[in-house]
């Protein structure tokens, strides 16, 4: 789990950690490329037809706005300090939040800052891993090594961006970007299991690029979402979309998800994703816009086509194609299951609970 979202982390066949069993040689392999992050110069590539018709800039300040407005609170989200947000990273991979919270802070008590660690006796270090529970204490060995690297190879400074970060023992292109992310507001666009699962959804030319031969170019989309010099703020906030709201059952009315008007799944009520490879059972599809449609009339009595699809779903628009014919196909289910009845009155199309 990262400390900034709940992220799934995938192991290693020994069922390690990937960051931990890395070499830099072969981290150095594991970057994301990045060759299509400006799409092509025509404006044609492969980016710029997956994010065609999007609107960016809504799309960044909806999310922004609604990660601003409220988001679960953890400590190193108030840090800007690398050597605390190094820690939370690493000590986060595969292992629950709550417990992370109370050693995150007992570690930095007893070893404050990135000095303090380097000069540190390793074994006292993998003690307090054992003591707390956090597993793979391979972790504290490289943690402790990687604190050593910055006194000695890097004046005690830091680096500040992800490829320099690299060079840190145990930490891999995720952990890099994340810190040069999260401490210095300098890193990429965040792509994880959770990022991957709100573009596959959001985005119908995504889902598209999903072909067998070929996997979308999440990395490339990711990029030109975020937007420029806001790696912090942005990171955060998708992959806390992704971590709450968007997750494995999305959560999409229930969260008040703010891509909702913009979204392809939301629209289709196709909820699969690369890690949700049949429909979740729940709400988002057909059945949970039937449930809608049958509380709406329950609430507010007989609604008018119009009335009623703005209370089924936010991006109803009578002449779209999450119109009135949608709606009529949804109310034919309902009216077949004999659940509500379809009046004209006066030419205009009611619908009503059945008594
Ligand atoms: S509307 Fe639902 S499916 Fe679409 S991004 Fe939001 S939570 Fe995910």
């Amino acid at each position: 789990m990262s400390p900034h979202s709940h992220r799934d982390v995938a192991g290693t066949p020994d069922g390690a950690p990937a960051w931990a069993t890395a070499t830099p040689k072969s981290r150095a392999s594991e970057r994301p490329p990045m060759t299509d992050v400006d799409g092509d110069a025509s404006g044609e590539g492969p980016t710029d037809r997956i994010l065609a018709g999007a609107d960016r800039e809504a799309m960044q300040a909806a999310l922004t706005g609604w990660y601003r407005e409220d988001h679960r609170a953890f400590p190193w989200r108030e840090t800007t300090d690398p050597y605390e947000v190094l820690v939370s990273e690493v000590m986060s991979q595969q292992t629950q939040l709550e417990r992370v919270v109370e050693a995150w802070e007992a570690f930095l008590d007893r070893w404050p800052t990135v000095a303090d660690l380097a000069d540190a006796n390793r074994a006292e270090v993998v003690g307090f891993w054992t003591d707390h529970r956090l597993g793979y204490n391979n972790r504290a060995r490289y943690l402790h090594e990687a604190a050593g690297q910055v006194q000695t190879e890097f004046d005690g400074e830091f680096p500040r961006d992800p490829e320099t970060l690299e060079e840190l023992m145990g930490v891999g292109p995720y952990t890099a970007n994340a810190v040069a992310s999260f401490a210095f507001n300098n890193g990429r666009a965040v792509v994880d299991t959770n990022v991957k699962r709100v573009l596959y959804r959001a985005f119908e030319g995504v889902r598209g690029a999903d072909t067998g031969d070929s996997t979308p170019p999440y990395e490339a989309v990711a990029s030109r979402l975020m937007p420029e010099g806001e790696s912090r703020l942005w990171n955060n906030a998708i992959m806390e979309l992704g971590g709450v709201v968007c997750q494995k059952t999305p959560r999409c009315d229930e969260r008040g998800c703010p891509w909702r008007s913009r979204c392809h799944a939301y629209a289709t009520g196709d909820f699969t994703a690369p890690d949700v490879p049949t429909q979740p059972e729940f709400e988002g599809s057909r059945r949970q816009f039937r449930g809608r449609a049958v509380r709406a009339l329950g609430e507010h009595g007989p609604l008018a086509l119009d009335e009623l699809g703005p209370r089924v779903r936010v991006d109803y628009a009578p002449e779209g194609s999450s119109g009135r014919e949608w709606l009529r196909g949804l109310l034919a289910d309902l009216v077949d299951d004999g659940l509500v009845t379809l009046e004209n009155d006066g030419g205009t199309l009611v619908a009503r609970l059945q008594e």
